[in-house]
């Protein structure tokens, strides 16, 4: 049997976490590898009454087998009864005792090595070094830009001073050491990117500055498409949310298809790219864009963990076409046992598939184990420089 259990792991996507969460509830912790909890956990307006959504919630959280699978892979980790009172009542004690340590038991179990940490939309931001203090890996910040839209917008109504402002937080976070830009264009006015002139972008901010994002597409196309020129002109690598979400993501254009004509196009081309989440649920349509043109690459986050009975076939999708080193494994969680089950589930489904590729004589064994290692923890090496 193929084991790579001894294989390092750096995780492309994670979101940063608060020291408080040492102590968690049931259901903050069995909702962790369910989807249905984001429409509260992650929207930015309150979707509905969280007393109307919570009994359909709890059985959701009750019915879905990556819970589950969380549930019967803790209670042996921690060897305690597979009951979730007993679990969390387990693992808050080792974690409010320690959380560092909790934390790097966990880590060491499935050999997580370093972060790629995504600082998400949380206000105040969640810095590395406050993540640092209670986790031992190493931390690599990615900026998401579309924070600095958000808060410059409240800021001032004035466009050459904004768009100043902009490219001096962009300057900021270079200089702070981030290796990439993030985007969640998808969850603001969708992936159909268009290249604008800075007067159409100046023309939209006057008008729709203090509207709903839907209808700020020319002035976000137009920051994107700059962000993109600095990360290309400064070494930089964009991340690029392409897949669905929570549920106020723009779904009918989250499709990393409506990338294409963007990442296509003359002026990006040279722009090195990872589509984030990998596309998720349209995983073929990501690897098919990654296989298709060479600066593109996928990160298969999001559906590893919210998606994990179905790992098997995501990994297969990922690996038909797309050469094994433009593939980079994340998990997508916001605490450490997210991070823990996603990298113990696709440790083990990687090693199955790759068993059945070489017994279909597509690699041997010694260079399975090399596909996994690139996936797993060399790519982002080689690509971020780390
Ligand atoms: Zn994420």
């Amino acid at each position: 049997m193929i084991d790579l259990s001894g294989i390092p792991v750096i995780d492309n996507h994670v979101h940063p976490w608060r020291e408080t969460t040492r102590h968690l509830t049931i259901d903050e912790l069995r909702g962790h590898p369910a989807f249905s909890d984001a429409v509260l956990t992650s929207v930015r307006r309150p979707y509905l009454p969280v007393d109307q959504l919570e009994p359909s919630l709890k059985l959701f959280r009750d019915t879905n087998l990556g819970a589950r699978y969380l549930l019967g892979e803790l209670a042996r980790f921690l060897d305690v009864d597979e009951d979730w009172r007993t679990v969390v009542d387990a693992r808050n004690s080792a974690a409010e005792a320690d959380y560092r340590a909790w934390t790097d038991r966990l880590f060491k179990d499935v050999g997580i090595d370093g972060l790629l940490v995504d600082e998400g939309g949380g206000k105040p931001r969640i810095t590395l070094d406050e993540l640092g203090k209670h986790v031992p890996a190493r931390l690599w910040r990615v900026a998401r830009t579309d924070n600095f839209i958000r808060d410059l917008l409240l800021e001032t109504d004035n466009w050459p001073r904004f768009f100043e402002r902009y490219q001096r937080e962009l300057e900021a976070a270079i200089a702070d050491g981030a290796i990439a830009f993030k985007s969640v264009i998808a969850y603001r006015t969708g992936l159909d990117v268009q290249p604008v002139s800075e007067d159409e972008a100046r023309r939209n901010f006057e008008s729709n500055r203090q509207d709903l994002e839907h209808a700020q597409k020319g002035l976000r196309d137009f920051l994107l498409c700059h962000t993109m020129d600095v990360a290309r002109e400064r070494g930089m690598w964009m991340h690029i949310h392409a897949a669905v979400g929570d549920p106020d993501i723009v779904y009918q254009r989250a499709n990393p298809a409506q990338l294409y004509p963007l990442l296509h196009s003359e002026r990006f081309r040279a722009n090195r790219v990872v589509l984030i989440h990998g596309g998720w649920p349209w995983v073929d349509e990501a690897a098919a864009i990654a296989s298709i043109l060479p600066n593109v690459y996928v990160d298969v986050s999001e559906g590893t963990l919210f998606g994990m009975p179905n790992v098997r076939q995501r990994i297969m999708e990922v690996l038909e076409a797309c050469p094994y080193s433009k593939i980079l494994y994340g998990a997508d969680g916001s605490i450490p046992e997210a991070l823990w089950i996603t990298a113990r589930r696709y440790k083990a489904v990687l090693a199955r598939v790759l068993e059945d590729l070489v017994a279909e004589g597509f690699c041997n064994r010694r260079e399975a184990v090399q596909v996994a290692r690139l996936i797993l923890h060399d790519n982002a090496v080689r690509m971020y420089s780390l």
